[in-house]
């Protein structure tokens, strides 16, 4: 908490809002939360870290290049979904609601990452997809090679978060279906997301598209087991909630009808004759306005803070300064002006040296020691040139001093002599920001290479030599675990009968078919790779031979029952699968592929379309 605490205190415009958010939960009449200390203790240190977490990306990307990108509706769509991911985690208790929030917030980050990386190219895709997802997702593969549900899946992996989570971020914003059985972890975790995020589609449609989005998050409920009462409870809450963050984190909303209200209009039968939908401009949905914020972009005029609490001075240089061409805003104590700090980022600040509530050098001292604050031009003004006043300013971190009482063409003179500054600071943000952008691009290309280099292009499986990192890797897990750990080797039969009768590239589409066959009968965590011409394996962590049997019966039924397909052809498929597991008897992962490979030799010379194990008991050979 104290290393919190500390850590917090150097962002000025946080501890405001921090404060602030205390304040509302205690409520009035109680004597007013005013250190950080007690605002973490009232929030506690989930809710503190949440709110961190938003504000700080928001801050960051709440705008952005990319034209086609509502990143207005983006927020509040991902904010609606954290806290409805979080109450309904509350119930379904699937993990720790507070740790669901982040998941809630960060689900969708891979479109975020595509807008930012790919301004102009994500914004044709977005013109040309028209809200329809799977072809979103189709443009999105051809033009970055990767999904944006991949890439978030990807990003999330990389931060740490558990595969529980990624797996169901990854359903949930593909809009798949999760393979694991329903009522197990994954799937209600993704039940659980795919309902947070209908909430939010139904918080930002417009009215008249209210009653379809109902729909589906009653059908997504009903999955769950909420019925109506329960949904009802928890969606109320979580609008209410919905308008305190978006309160907090200085977003626009709206306020909704009740649940109950909004069940009761879909019902309600629509007259044929009557226009229903209003125009909607620009795709923005009713509750949001778009944010306006050009992000240093185009021209725009240069804005100053003033802070100073005497009224007439405030007054004065205000005038002097709308005359002067300046965009103005006003703090007449420290507190408002950290918080104008963050929401007008101002380019410049006329800052007195003594305010009610703090000294000009120690509000200076602090808002130096933020990323915004650090960027700002600061002239302090002083009551007389006494020697200490200047000394004090330019100690905290003043880069100019302007006398009192106020000469007007004085003040002017140095804050264009300010613009020179600010103009300098503009253009190594824009190379810094440039450099981070050849970064991302770099890291994704890296990605996309690292893809190409481990992945089979022919079946989207990966490769031996993915598979060979993979399973030692496995390997090393079951030992020090001391799990079982099982492979299935699998061969098409007689596939080069079906290259030669049809040629090559109906033998390509055969080997597709047959790789989707085997994906579809295994589990989410079982890995399957084309590591040959026809040859498959599949490791399966965490399953003993018994069950690896059954598993790899499963397999080869699946594929002999599948309709392969190729033009006007059905051809009859099948495979053999060896079968092996880690024993005594199997010393390395090297012994352990043997091992299968020999159960597919005992499969194919047992006249193929059949499974078979090597099992070496300690002391007696044997074939099951
Ligand atoms: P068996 O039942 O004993 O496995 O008989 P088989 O005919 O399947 O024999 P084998 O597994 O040795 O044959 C593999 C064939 O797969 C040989 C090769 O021409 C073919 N092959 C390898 N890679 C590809 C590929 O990428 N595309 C196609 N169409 N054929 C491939
Ligand atoms: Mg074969």
């Amino acid at each position: 908490m104290a290393a919190l605490a500390q850590v917090i205190r150097s962002d000025p415009a946080f501890v405001g809002r921090l404060i602030k958010a205390a304040n509302g939960i205690i409520g009035y009449g109680r004597r007013p939360i005013v250190s950080v200390q007690d605002a973490l203790t009232i929030l506690g240190m989930p809710a503190v870290r949440n709110m961190a977490l938003g504000f700080s990306l928001l801050n960051h990307y709440r705008s952005g290049a990319c034209e086609g990108f509502d990143y207005a509706r983006y927020w509040s769509h991902s904010l609606l979904t954290a806290v409805a991911t979080q109450a309904i985690t509350l119930r379904t208790r699937v993990a720790a609601p507070d740790e669901t929030y982040c998941l809630g917030l960060l689900g969708r980050v891979g479109e975020l990452a595509l807008a930012t990386l790919y301004p102009h190219d994500y914004t044709k895709i977005l013109g040309d997809v028209q809200n329809d997802p799977l072809r979103l997702a189709e443009l999105e593969s051809r033009a970055f090679a990767m999904t944006n549900a991949e890439l978030g899946a990807a990003m999330l992996a990389d931060w740490g978060l558990p595969r529980l989570f990624t797996d169901s971020a990854f359903c949930t914003a593909s809009g798949v279906e999760c393979l694991q059985p329903e009522g197990s972890r994954d799937a209600t975790l993704t039940l659980t997301l795919r309902l947070a995020r209908q909430l939010g589609d139904l918080c930002l449609a417009p009215e008249n598209e209210r009653a379809a989005h109902l729909h589906r998050v009653k059908l997504a409920g009903s999955r769950l087991s909420f019925d109506e009462e329960t949904l009802t409870t928890l969606s109320d809450g979580v609008f209410a909630e919905w308008l305190e963050w978006s309160a907090l984190l200085n977003l626009h909303a709206e306020k909704l009808p009740p649940f109950e209200h909004m069940l009761k209009e879909a019902e309600k039968p629509v007259a044929p004759d009557v226009v229903q939908s209003p125009p909607v401009e620009k795709n923005v949905p009713a509750g949001v306005v778009e944010d306006s914020e050009s992000d240093g972009q185009g021209e725009r005029l240069l804005r100053v803070l003033i802070v100073e609490g005497d009224k007439s001075v405030r007054a004065m240089l205000r005038d002097a300064l709308i005359n002067g061409g300046y965009d103005v805003a006003e703090a007449g104590d420290g507190y408002m002006a950290t918080e104008m700090a963050l929401d007008f980022r101002p380019d410049m600040m006329l800052l007195a040296s003594m305010l009610v509530d703090i000294s000009g050098a120690d509000l200076l001292r602090t808002l130096r020691k933020t990323r915004i604050g650090r960027a700002i031009y600061v002239v302090v003004m002083g009551d007389d040139a006494a020697e200490e006043t200047v000394i004090s300013a330019f100690d905290a971190g003043a880069d100019d001093l302007l006398p009192k009482p106020i000469n007007t063409r004085l003040l002017l003179a140095k804050i264009r002599a300010g613009r020179r500054l600010t103009a300098l600071h503009y253009e190594i943000e824009r190379d810094r920001e440039e450099i981070r952008h050849f970064a991302a691009e770099l890291a994704v290309s890296n990605r996309r290479l690292q893809e190409v280099a481990l992945m089979d292009p022919l079946t989207g499986c990966p490769n031996r030599r993915f598979f060979t990192d993979r399973i030692a890797q496995e390997w090393a897990a079951a030992v020090r675990s001391a799990r079982p750990l099982s492979c299935l080797m699998l061969d098409i039969d007689n596939f080069k009968v079906i290259n030669d009768t049809y040629g090559h590239d109906v033998g390509d589409s055969v080997l597709r078919q047959v790789a989707a066959s085997i994906r579809s009968a295994l589990r989410g965590h079982d890995l399957v790779a084309r590591t040959g011409g026809d040859e498959f394996i599949v490791l399966c962590p965490d399953t003993t031979i018994e069950a690896a049997m059954v598993c790899a019966e499963r397999v080869r039924s699946g594929v002999e029952d599948a309709q392969v397909l190729s033009g006007l052809l059905h051809l009859k498929v099948t495979i053999s699968v060896g079968v092996a597991s880690r024993d005594q008897s199997v010393v390395d992962a090297d012994s352990l592929l043997k091992r299968a490979d020999q159960g597919l030799y005992i499969a194919k010379q047992g006249g193929r379309n059949q499974t078979a194990a090597v099992q070496l008991k300690p002391h007696i050979a044997g074939v099951a």
